[in-house]
C-alpha cells in the first residue's frame, strides 16, 4: 500500500476511534497530512505508527501508550489542553487550534 492510501486508512481508523472520545482532526490540514506522513513512515520501520511527537522508551509496554492515537492513555492531560500532544486531535468544540496551549503533563 502506498504512502496517500496508507494515510487515508488512517484517517478513516483514527477518525472512527477518537470519535466517541470526544475528538475530531484538527482543522489544520496541513498539520494532519505531515503527522499522517510521519506516522505512516514510522510504521513502515517500525511496525506501529507510534506518536512522532513522544520519545520511545524501547519499553514495549510504554511505547504501547504511544501508538496513535493515544488519547485513552493521556486522557486527563489531553483533555485539560484540549487537544492531544502533536495537535492531531482537537476537542470536537475547537475551531480554533492556534490558541490551544501544550502543557507539560506535570504543570497540569
Ligand atoms: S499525541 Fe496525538 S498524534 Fe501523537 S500519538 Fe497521541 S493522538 Fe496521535
Amino acid at each position: 500500500m502506498d504512502t496517500a492510501a496508507r494515510k487515508e486508512v488512517f484517517r478513516y481508523l483514527f477518525g472512527k476511534v477518537v470519535d466517541p472520545l470526544g475528538y475530531k482532526f484538527t482543522p489544520d490540514e496541513e498539520l494532519v497530512d505531515m503527522l499522517l506522513e510521519a506516522e505512516v513512515k514510522t510504521e513502515l520501520d517500525t511496525g506501529a505508527p507510534y506518536c512522532p511527537c513522544q520519545r520511545r522508551t524501547k519499553v514495549r509496554a510504554e511505547d504501547m501508550k504511544i501508538v496513535c492515537p493515544c488519547i485513552p492513555f493521556h486522557r486527563r492531560h489531553f483533555d485539560a489542553m484540549r487537544r492531544c500532544w502533536c495537535g492531531l486531535f482537537v476537542h470536537k468544540d475547537v475551531t480554533d487550534p492556534s490558541v490551544l496551549p501544550q502543557i507539560p503533563e506535570d504543570e497540569i
